[in-house]
């Protein structure tokens, strides 16, 4: 079994080769829980990336022509290699990243989950045979690979993000050039590692690290690459659909959220309290679906605080390494000085910390875990993402209100809310224009089930039956001249 060490890759991944960027440039990686460098990366551009994409296409033609069952083996023994290597690749993913290793582990138990289900997804890309208006045709519906694929992911789950990616490329016959973020690279070499022990072919997967803005302007340009499918902020994300349309790309887009979590009096408080600290401060509340506002009714308001407040004073904040740390630290300074520009817009305006409220001091990127009570609409964190360990609890009064409340976001990732009232259930759940809903759960991804966003939150759904869906192309054949 390889160390975490040996799938530590410090050279990019085009054409079943390790190589250097032209000149042997590179960018240093840092461990955000020590500020220490823990190695170095290529700092590929333009030239690399059409490199990787020309061996993407190459490898295309004899990739796309295996049976689905090939197909599924190769993604099988891939979901093998990465279990068989759990621990390494949650440790390489906690030092880069700095998520406590139990979350680590959990996040490398996903990529393998995604992959085995993508590995039996690929043996049911069915068509269908349609009855034909003409006597003497047929009509049949197919469905093929879109081709290469382009893959941008970001650094909150720098291994799973990429395997939401990679499992449905692969099963729908496509090949892939990916670029993982720079603040988390290893994770994403590591693919390389672990496509070249399940056997895959040289070139169906390739991976470049670098220049976002160089690396995203060849894979966005160039007229090999059918389909661009990205994890990031809905900047970027507008950004990139802007530089596909010239050549019309395929693309799926899974961007920002601004998650709202509500609680109705009628709620089970443990549970909603329960809920509320694993969807909030879970990664450091570094991910897109994330609770960013809480809404919590009047007649339960003051109760809810505090058993919140309580609930977060346990979470213990440190290196993702020591035993029983539940929160990390955030990935850079940007994000740290965001979480404190929110503190002070929110008591600036009338917020009341409850907790925390300021960087840890254990110093570096750590924050303490923070609760802000009396959170109101004209607060910044009401229509930003927050992405940090910072919970906004907002009152309200009545279930019309606090719809109108979750909704008013240019945003619809994911949102949650709790109650014991079968009726209110439904009537919320319908109500709210969100692609995930969790009714008394805060945590709800699992790789069965359909993961994307209405409205700016994204384009396309990832995992589940109909995750594959965005990496096919639907051909209509007309059989003629079958009648005497
Ligand atoms: P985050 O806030 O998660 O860092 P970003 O959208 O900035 O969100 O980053 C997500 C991914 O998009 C990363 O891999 C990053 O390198 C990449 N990225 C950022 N800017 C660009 C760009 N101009 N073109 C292509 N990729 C980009």
């Amino acid at each position: 079994m390889l160390q975490w060490s040996d799938l530590k890759r410090e050279k990019n991944f085009i054409a079943g080769e390790w190589v250097d960027a032209a000149g042997g440039v590179t960018v240093p990686v840092v461990d955000p829980s020590t500020g220490e460098q823990i190695g170095t990366v290529p700092n590929a551009g333009a030239t690399e990336t059409r490199r990787a994409i020309d061996a993407a296409a190459a490898a295309f033609e004899d990739y796309r022509e295996l049976t689905a069952a090939e197909r599924a083996k190769m993604l099988r023994d891939l979901s093998t290699a990465i279990m068989d290597h759990q621990a390494p690749l949650a440790e390489l993913l906690t030092r880069e990243q700095g998520k406590p290793l139990a979350e680590a582990k959990g996040e490398v138990g996903m990529s393998a989950a995604y992959i085995l289900w993508f590995a039996e997804e690929a043996r049911r890309i069915y068509g269908d045979v349609v009855p034909s208006p003409w006597k003497q045709r047929r009509i049949l519906v197919t469905k093929e690979p879109v081709g290469v694929v382009a893959a941008i992911t970001p650094w909150n789950f720098p291994s799973s993000m990429l395997a939401r990616k990679i499992g449905p490329a692969l099963a729908a016959g496509c090949t892939v050039v990916a670029k993982p973020a720079m603040q988390t690279p290893y994770s994403g070499l590591a693919w390389g590692v672990l496509a070249e022990q399940a056997g895959i072919p040289a070139g169906v997967l390739n991976i470049v690290t670098g220049s976002a803005r160089d690396i995203g302007g060849e894979l966005t340009s160039n007229s090999l690459v059918r389909k661009l499918t990205f994890t990031g902020s809905t900047p970027v994300g507008k950004l990139l659909l802007r530089q596909c349309a010239d050549s019309v790309k395929k693309v799926s887009m899974e961007l920002g959220g601004n998650a709202p979590f509500i609680v109705f009096d009628d709620a089970d408080l443990d549970r909603a309290v329960e809920g509320a600290i694993a969807a909030k401060f879970r990664n450091a509340g570094q991910t897109c679906v994330c609770t960013n506002r809480v809404y919590v009714q009047s007649g339960i308001y003051d109760r809810f605080v505090k058993a919140f407040a309580d609930a977060t004073l346990k979470l213990v904040v440190g290196s993702g390494f020591d035993a029983g740390v539940t929160q990390g630290p955030l990935i850079d300074d940007d994000a740290v000085s965001k979480v404190e520009e929110f503190v002070a817009d929110a008591v600036s305006k009338g917020g009341r910390i409850v907790t925390g409220g300021k960087r840890h001091a254990r110093g570096g990127l750590f924050f303490e875990p923070t609760v802000i009570a009396q959170a109101t609409a004209s607060m910044k964190f009401a229509r930003e993402e927050i992405f940090g360990p910072l919970a906004p609890v907002f009152r309200f009064e009545t279930e019309d209100e606090v719809v109108r409340a979750a909704n008013d976001t240019e945003y619809g990732l994911a949102c949650y809310f709790y109650t014991g009232d079968l009726g209110r259930a439904m009537r919320v759940s319908e109500k709210l224009e969100y692609g995930l809903v969790g009714i008394n759960e805060g945590l709800i991804t699992t790789e069965v089930a359909p993961f994307g966003g209405y409205k700016e939150s994204g384009v396309g759904r990832e995992g589940s039956k109909y995750g594959i869906e965005d990496y096919l192309q639907v051909k209509y054949t007309c059989i003629g001249g079958l009648g005497a």
